[in-house]
Protein backbone atom coordinates (compact mmCIF):
# COMPACT_ATOMS: atom_id res chain seq x y z
CA UNK A 1 0.00 0.00 0.00
CA UNK A 2 2.66 2.66 0.97
CA UNK A 3 4.20 1.57 -2.47
CA UNK A 4 1.33 2.60 -4.59
CA UNK A 5 1.13 5.93 -2.45
CA UNK A 6 4.96 6.67 -3.26
CA UNK A 7 4.07 6.20 -6.76
CA UNK A 8 0.99 8.45 -6.76
CA UNK A 9 2.68 11.33 -5.42
CA UNK A 10 5.89 10.71 -7.75
CA UNK A 11 3.32 10.86 -10.80
CA UNK A 12 1.64 14.16 -9.01
CA UNK A 13 5.38 15.56 -8.63
CA UNK A 14 6.24 14.89 -12.67
CA UNK A 15 2.98 16.24 -13.26
CA UNK A 16 3.10 19.76 -11.06
CA UNK A 17 6.33 19.87 -12.92
CA UNK A 18 5.06 19.60 -15.94
CA UNK A 19 2.54 22.17 -15.53
CA UNK A 20 5.16 24.73 -14.64
CA UNK A 21 7.31 24.16 -17.13
CA UNK A 22 4.56 24.84 -19.52
CA UNK A 23 3.44 27.83 -17.70
CA UNK A 24 7.00 29.00 -17.57
CA UNK A 25 7.58 28.97 -21.25
CA UNK A 26 4.52 30.35 -22.10
CA UNK A 27 3.99 33.94 -19.80
CA UNK A 28 7.35 35.49 -20.86
CA UNK A 29 6.48 34.96 -25.04
CA UNK A 30 3.43 36.88 -24.02
CA UNK A 31 4.54 39.31 -21.35
CA UNK A 32 6.59 39.98 -24.31
CA UNK A 33 4.05 40.22 -27.22
CA UNK A 34 2.36 42.71 -24.42
CA UNK A 35 4.95 44.75 -23.87
CA UNK A 36 5.92 45.29 -27.75
CA UNK A 37 2.00 46.32 -28.70
CA UNK A 38 1.60 48.68 -25.27
CA UNK A 39 4.91 50.80 -26.74
CA UNK A 40 4.88 51.56 -30.23
CA UNK A 41 7.97 54.04 -30.96
CA UNK A 42 7.21 56.09 -33.88
CA UNK A 43 10.18 55.98 -36.59
CA UNK A 44 10.94 59.56 -38.12
CA UNK A 45 13.06 60.58 -40.26
CA UNK A 46 15.14 63.54 -39.59
CA UNK A 47 14.22 66.69 -41.76
CA UNK A 48 17.95 67.72 -42.20
CA UNK A 49 19.77 64.35 -42.62
CA UNK A 50 16.88 61.92 -43.84
CA UNK A 51 18.36 59.30 -41.07
CA UNK A 52 15.48 57.64 -39.29
CA UNK A 53 15.46 57.16 -35.98
CA UNK A 54 12.72 57.23 -32.75
CA UNK A 55 11.38 60.22 -31.98
CA UNK A 56 12.13 60.24 -28.25
CA UNK A 57 15.71 60.26 -29.58
CA UNK A 58 15.05 63.62 -31.38
CA UNK A 59 13.66 67.00 -31.41
CA UNK A 60 11.24 68.53 -32.46
CA UNK A 61 11.35 72.32 -33.78
CA UNK A 62 8.89 73.98 -35.90
CA UNK A 63 6.47 71.46 -36.38
CA UNK A 64 9.71 68.87 -37.60
CA UNK A 65 11.77 66.42 -36.75
CA UNK A 66 15.72 66.30 -36.58
CA UNK A 67 18.01 63.51 -35.33
CA UNK A 68 20.42 66.32 -33.01
CA UNK A 69 20.24 69.33 -31.48
CA UNK A 70 23.21 70.30 -34.54
CA UNK A 71 20.62 69.28 -37.29
CA UNK A 72 18.05 71.40 -35.79
CA UNK A 73 20.37 74.68 -35.51
CA UNK A 74 20.81 74.09 -39.17
CA UNK A 75 17.24 73.24 -40.25
CA UNK A 76 15.95 71.70 -42.84
ZN1 LIG B 1 19.99 64.70 -39.06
Amino acid sequence: MSKLFTFLILGLVCYLLYKKVNSGNASPRSRQTRQRSNDPERIIACAHCGVHLPESEGVHAGGRFFCSDEHRRLGA
